[in-house]
């Protein structure tokens, strides 16, 4: 399963009801309204419920105060607090990004000036600079957009707005302790700035450092209430109990925690597998993942006290690897699946920059592991005669409230998706999938750009492959 709680990206949320509007004219009241490039996903009483974007109209945001944007990376425990570096330069920005373009020669210029060293005129350069970043951002660059923040950094180095700003895309680039740099500077500049003992926070956890991330989370709600915060420090604590009783293990790319009642020949088993899959994914998907990635094993009980995950989930990528390993001693081929398939998850994620649907997710994931569509080929090609079988696109949003039979076809049509879209163009589709996807609006937009196709062809391909391949 993948941690889609982890991997959804929290544009925006609030407390109070919100009424999502219906381009058909109905609308949907509900809570914690989220949403992403590609879908809108709301709370019901029944669990968490996604619908594509395109049919929604707007929502209506019944909040006070608002909220704030985010990009998550590997954990959307916290969303990214939007900061303006210098407010008041409006004007600038309207020069430094026009005609969907950054205008290089006026940023240039405003550099020669601010050479001066007069306060406007770096404020001048600093708004530019954001500018153009946040547009680049929008378009999916976020090399350029970090080197902007850094370039306006050298006029403005203790340029609140800009330390945080550069901080938050090393987070959504998984780089945690680039991130630490302009975080620790900009404690030194503003040492109550709430804003930075949130991301302090984000950055400990996401690297897997707990005690920190603690103290840095307490620190921010001592400035300043937050309700996510609390959440992820409620997380965070619960997750420090937990694991005050397990022992560790490290290796080049993972830093193991198991209880200390399992096996320690399962705990070097297990490091020992995942690392020949890492050796393995990097080369299939052309990409390192940057930071050691957590893993964690647990004994069942444990596992559903701390995931609070469905009943049909067995194991958990939501940024750690959450690996229930039962009475094992060893490495089982059916525990070695999972590693592999979990593991993925995590290639999958940061590759796409926490944007990967949950179809591509699993599909590729279940690909890896080993599995194929052969023994749910006839039941896919029944329902697609009988016009039942789900768009992808319905797909694309948290599966953890789906019923167990709705999931298991999910995973099937996304595995299948998935097997005809590497007997097409091979990994290497897949692979620049990923990176399109990382940057483009929405997972239609991608297919559109890396395979030139769209979500009905995709379906209509996937059932002609299951027919070539799985019937004779
Ligand atoms: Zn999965």
């Amino acid at each position: 399963m993948s941690a889609t709680a982890a991997f959804l990206f929290a544009v925006s949320s609030c407390a109070t009801a919100d009424t999502i509007v219906l381009k058909n004219g109905r609308s949907i009241e509900a809570d914690h309204v989220t949403e992403d490039a590609a879908h809108v996903t709301y709370q019901t009483s029944a669990g968490e419920l996604s619908i594509p974007r395109s049919i929604v109209a707007r929502i209506d945001r019944n909040n006070f105060g608002s909220s704030s944007a985010s990009h998550g990376a590997a954990d959307a425990l916290v969303s990214a607090p939007r900061i303006e570096p210098v407010p008041g330069y409006e004007d600038v920005e309207r020069l430094a990004v026009h005609d969907q373009a950054v205008d290089s020669a006026y940023l240039a210029r405003l550099e020669s000036e601010a050479q001066s060293g007069t306060p406007a005129s770096i404020a001048r350069v600093a708004a530019a600079h954001h500018a153009a970043a946040q547009f680049l951002l929008g378009r999916g660059d976020t090399d350029a957009a970090i080197s902007h923040y850094r370039h306006a950094l050298i006029f403005a180095p203790d340029n609140l707005g800009l330390l945080l700003n550069l901080a938050i895309l090393d987070i959504r680039e998984n780089q945690f302790t680039a991130a630490l740099d302009p975080l620790e500077h900009a404690r030194r500049v503003a040492p109550d700035s709430a804003d930075t003992a949130k991301l302090m926070g984000w950055a400990y956890y996401s690297s897997n450092k707990i005690d920190p991330a603690i103290d840095e989370w307490k620190r921010a709600e001592r400035l300043r209430s937050d309700p996510e915060v609390e959440r992820a420090l409620e997380k965070a604590e619960r997750d420090k109990s937990e694991e005050e009783s397990y022992r560790e293990g490290e290796t080049a790319h993972f830093v193991l925690k198991y209880y200390g009642g399992a096996a320690p020949g399962l705990a070097r088993g297990v490091l020992r597998v995942l690392e020949d899959d890492f050796r393995s994914l990097e080369a299939q998907l052309d990409y390192t993942p940057p930071e050691p990635i957590s893993v964690i094993l647990y004994t069942e009980q444990a596992f559903a006290d701390i995931t609070r995950a469905p009943g049909w989930v067995g194991a958990l990528n939501d940024g750690r690897l959450r690996i229930p390993v039962r009475g094992l001693t060893d490495v089982t081929p059916d525990l070695a699946r999972v590693l592999k398939h979990e593991l993925t998850h995590s290639f999958v994620g940061q590759k796409s920059r926490g944007q990967a649907p949950v179809w591509l997710q699993e599909g590729i994931a279940q690909w890896m592991e080993g599995r194929r569509s052969n023994a749910a080929a006839a039941a896919l090609i029944r329902a697609a005669d009988q016009g039942v079988a789900p768009p992808l696109s319905s797909l694309e949003g948290s599966w953890m409230s789906l019923p167990d039979a709705d999931a298991a076809i999910a995973y099937a049509w996304s595995l299948a998706a998935v097997e005809s879209i590497i007997d097409a163009g091979g990994l290497s589709d897949i692979s620049r999938l990923l990176d399109r996807i990382a940057a483009a609006p929405s997972t239609a937009a991608a297919l559109g750009d890396a395979l030139r196709t769209n979500y009905d062809d995709l379906l209509q391909q996937t059932i002609a492959y299951l027919k070539r391949q799985y019937t004779s």
